[in-house]
């Protein structure tokens, strides 16, 4: 599938720009087995890159101005980069400025072509975006000669997203789309960006859930949450006497012991937090022991605390772990993704994986969710070029 997207991206360039492009790169979509809410809050994720990907065919035009044609969107739009101002109509199209902008603090980026193509579903949690800005950032870089430490793609990415579309995501996304290896998680320490490829046991396959609703709040709820972790950081400080500089400072049991002296809903977001970083630790472990079962109970807690104490997810994402729980061969299920919508994704045994997505599926539909589908998701590898 991957192929045949790559060479129509080809074809559609040349029709859009009449030649072929200088350069093609790629990026994955992701899922997060387990650490929600954490990559803001310096703790513990566990992403796993899945087969969709987003490609940028990209060629240099000269002067100053910038073409860029989404295929998915349908839409072709232009722009200058100095003008880099927002754009409400192209939304789309911020991130390419930004990517634009931020490079050109690093090397000369001249008037470039555009066109992109992609297999991750947009606004389903499974980090769209950050495939679509990390290929961009790997088409404009190559292509100009910036040169760029690995570890910066990612950074600049969230840059973008943080401060050219205005929102405030995490390093996660842009992370794992650059670092992802086929076969395995990476759990990564967001305090210190180091990280480790965690095997995928043999036999057990993921399954995409996509509820096929996002939430018009997500957004708001999202930088809400954000500031609660802040306000609960600034209560534990004063409350332990000791530094607190993130939710990463505090143990389970310390927080435990000053549920009665702070504010009912802090001391609840803090605990999904704390509890959800030692849950990423355990079921790193246990894949590397091949422990399945343990694995998937660690997702069911994950995915109570988001509903209770964190209280992201909704009745979508819970029609899916409510049906998946049910059936034999999954092994655990939970949301992905920042909630509110978006997917929740199960990990089955491999030998039941096509009956248990169509089951899944038609059961969630029946329950009035017409627009949800699920798929079984490949693992997938980091960004890179396809051609130059
Ligand atoms: P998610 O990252 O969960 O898919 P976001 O809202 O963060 O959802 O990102 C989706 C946005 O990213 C889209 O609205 C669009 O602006 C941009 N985007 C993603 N993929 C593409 C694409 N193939 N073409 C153009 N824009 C894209
Ligand atoms: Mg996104």
């Amino acid at each position: 599938m991957e192929g045949d997207i790559k060479k129509d991206l080809i074809k559609l360039y040349r029709e859009e720009f009449g030649r072929i492009p200088d350069i093609v790169t790629s990026a994955p979509g992701r899922i997060n087995l387990i650490g929600e809410h954490t990559d803001y809050n310096q703790g513990y994720v566990l992403p796993v890159a899945i087969d969709r990907r987003t490609f940028t065919a990209a060629g240099k035009r000269g002067g100053e101005l910038f073409i860029a044609f989404s295929k998915e969107l349908g839409k072709k739009t232009s722009f200058e980069i100095l003008q880099g101002k927002f754009e409400h109509t192209n939304f789309w199209v911020n991130y390419i400025k930004g990517a634009c902008n931020l490079l050109s603090a690093q090397g000369k980026i001249e008037g470039t072509n555009f066109a992109i193509g992609s297999t991750v579903p947009r606004g389903s949690g499974l980090s769209s975006s950050a495939a679509y800005v990390v290929s961009i950032i790997e088409a404009v870089a190559h292509l100009y000669g910036v040169d760029l430490k690995d570890i910066e793609i990612p950074v600049l990415a969230q840059r973008i997203e943080n401060e050219f579309i205005g929102v405030q995501s995490g390093i996660m996304d842009p992370f794992v789309a650059k670092f992802a290896r086929e076969g395995s998680a990476i759990l990564i320490d967001t305090k210190t960006l180091e990280y480790r490829y965690i095997p995928i046991p043999e036999g057990c396959s993921i399954l995409v859930c996509v509820t096929g609703v996002k939430r018009a709040i997500a957004t708001t709820e999202y930088n809400k949450r954000r500031q609660e972790c802040q306000e609960a950081v600034a209560c534990l400080s004063s409350i332990l006497k000791k530094e607190v500089t993130s939710l990463r400072d505090v143990s389970i049991d310390e927080l435990r012991n000053v549920e009665r002296e702070m504010d009912h809903v802090l001391h609840l977001r803090a605990l999904h937090v704390v509890t959800e970083n030692d849950r990423v630790v355990k079921t790193s472990a246990a894949l590397l022991n091949g422990d399945k079962e343990f694995v998937g109970d660690m997702m069911l807690e994950s995915h109570m605390s988001l509903c209770s104490n964190f209280q992201v997810s909704g009745p979508e994402l819970n029609a899916y772990v409510d049906i998946a729980e049910s059936l034999d061969g999954v092994y655990g299920s939970r949301m992905t993704g920042a909630g509110f919508g978006g997917s929740a994704i199960c990990l089955v045994d491999s030998k039941a994986e096509d009956e248990l997505a169509k089951k899944i599926e038609r059961e969630y539909k029946s329950r009035g969710y017409e627009n949800g589908c699920v798929f079984i998701a490949r693992t997938g590898s980091g960004s890179r070029v396809e051609r130059n």
